[in-house]
């Protein structure tokens, strides 16, 4: 497995290369690999060079699967260098076309957050968060940026709270690890907000890295270092495997073992303080595939891992662990709290 590299050492450059590369091999990833490679681009500074990679996406003949998303980075990036009038369209578009997914609204509305159009960031906020969680009784992980950036806007604007506050609040307080008090009341607190404009360079420098880490985190999720990635078959297609080479038999004792194994595994590895943590999810012909082009038998225990490193780098990997509440990663159908993450 690769060990995990500290963002701050990363040559975004040469992922971004390489990236591109990996899409020109994968075309049904593409669109995964280009984004990272758009993100990569932009922490490089280089964002011409973003520019030109969501115009490709966006030109390409293959439909993709989250267009509104391509148009809120393209937007973002574009806002950054100059072309202020374009971004607006295009964030005006976005809005109108009111996507399901998340991310989308949380691009744009922080895009028009961090040029200091507050009022029109609280209504983008809002009409996200009213179209994507009314009636939801567990915000999923995917909305809380929505929730969180909703409520920081509404401090800065020195509005009172409201429902959607509260649960911001309650969301936050949830997620929090037990050791950290600081609460979302404390982080949007517009004294501390404000403190932006103090003489004392230290205190300006923290906050300033203080509010990087809430705007922007999408992006720097899209540009992590690929995961560590656990590889996981569905039970159809481990009996296939193990019919087709009986030598992986020692690896997999059982399906229900090899499912243990991977929860497991994750945990030792999460212990340990492994950060970004995956699960890629095999296939037969995909496995015989990746065997042909390493010009190695699919009978080879060692063979395992590089599959599993090779899908992740490919951007197959499901971020683990789960929301408690939301579906297991082992397809099982029940939540992830009842199933492979109950104890
Ligand atoms: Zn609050
Ligand atoms: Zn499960």
């Amino acid at each position: 497995m690769r060990p995990d590299t500290p963002a701050e050492n990363v040559d975004h450059t040469a992922e971004a290369a390489r990236l591109e590369r990996t899409a020109g091999l994968y075309p049904e990833d593409a669109e995964a690999l280009l984004l990272q490679a758009a993100a990569h681009l932009e922490l490089a500074g280089d964002r011409p060079a973003a520019s030109t990679l969501y115009d490709r996406l966006l030109s390409s003949v293959s439909s993709l699967d989250n267009p509104h998303l391509v148009r809120a980075l393209k937007a973002s990036n574009l806002w950054e260098y100059g072309h202020e009038a374009e971004a607006r369209a295009i964030i005006d578009g976005v809005r109108a076309a009111a996507p399901r997914d998340p991310a989308p609204w949380v691009i744009v509305a922080e895009a028009l957050e961090s040029h200091d159009e507050l009022e029109t960031a609280h209504e983008t906020f809002t009409q996200g968060v009213r179209l994507l969680l009314t009636d939801v009784p567990e915000p999923p992980y995917a909305t809380h940026p929505l929730l969180y950036g909703r409520h920081r806007v509404r401090r800065m604007l020195g509005a009172p709270h409201d429902d959607w506050d509260t649960l911001a609040d309650t969301v936050h307080l949830s997620q929090a690890p037990p050791s950290s008090h600081v609460s979302l009341d404390e982080l949007h607190d517009p004294k501390r907000v404000w403190s932006l404009g103090s003489n004392n360079p230290a205190e300006l420098e923290a906050e300033i890295s203080r509010l990087r880490a809430e705007l922007g985190a999408y992006r720097e999720a899209l540009s992590r270092p690929f995961p560590v990635a656990v590889l996981h078959w569905p039970e159809a297609e481990l009996t296939e495997l193990l019919e087709a080479y009986p030598s992986l038999s020692a690896e997999y004792p059982s399906h229900e073992a090899h499912l243990a194994t991977i929860e497991s595994s994750l945990r030792e590895l999460a212990a340990s303080g492994t950060p970004n943590l995956g699960i890629v999810t095999g296939t037969v012909p995909s496995y015989e595939a990746f065997a042909a082009s390493e010009a190695a038998s699919p009978g080879e225990v060692s063979l395992l891992p590089q599959y599993a490193t090779t899908l992740a780098a490919r951007g197959r990997a499901v971020q683990w662990p789960p929301q408690r509440g939301s579906a297991c990663w082992c397809g099982s159908g029940g939540t992830y709290g009842d199933c492979h993450g109950s104890e």
